[in-house]
């Protein structure tokens, strides 16, 4: 017999997280700024996805004049660093959780408050 306590049922309307209007201004204030650093690295990604492109299609044999080794480490280096970026930028300013691999998001799909 399975017993199901209340705290179970309660469950989908704790994670709901109530925020006074200065909260909620404060925390689409703050997402703007997330959202803003998170374009500027994915523009400075840029230049290198489209070395390794050009790389990969046989369009040039080098990295910026350099070797492709040095551009594979370079491109490693910047997919790692950029999932790490992100990992920590990319979180609701409300509840600090990860918001998802969604690029425009109006609310956290966590505590759902309204982002933008
Ligand atoms: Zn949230």
């Amino acid at each position: 017999m399975t017993v199901v306590t209340a705290r179970a049922h309660a469950r989908p309307l704790e994670r709901l997280m109530h925020f006074t209007d200065v909260q909620k201004s404060e925390i689409k204030q703050a997402w703007a700024v997330r959202r803003r650093k998170q374009w500027v690295m994915a523009a400075a990604c840029t230049p290198v996805i489209a070395a390794a492109i050009s790389y990969q299609r046989g369009l040039t044999n080098t990295f910026f004049g350099l070797s492709p080794t040095v551009g594979a480490a370079v491109f490693v280096a910047m997919v790692v660093g950029a999932g790490a970026f992100s990992l920590r930028n990319w979180r609701c300013p409300g509840c600090s959780k990860y918001v998802g691999s969604d690029f425009s998001p109006r609310h956290c799909p966590h505590c759902m408050v309204q982002l933008r």
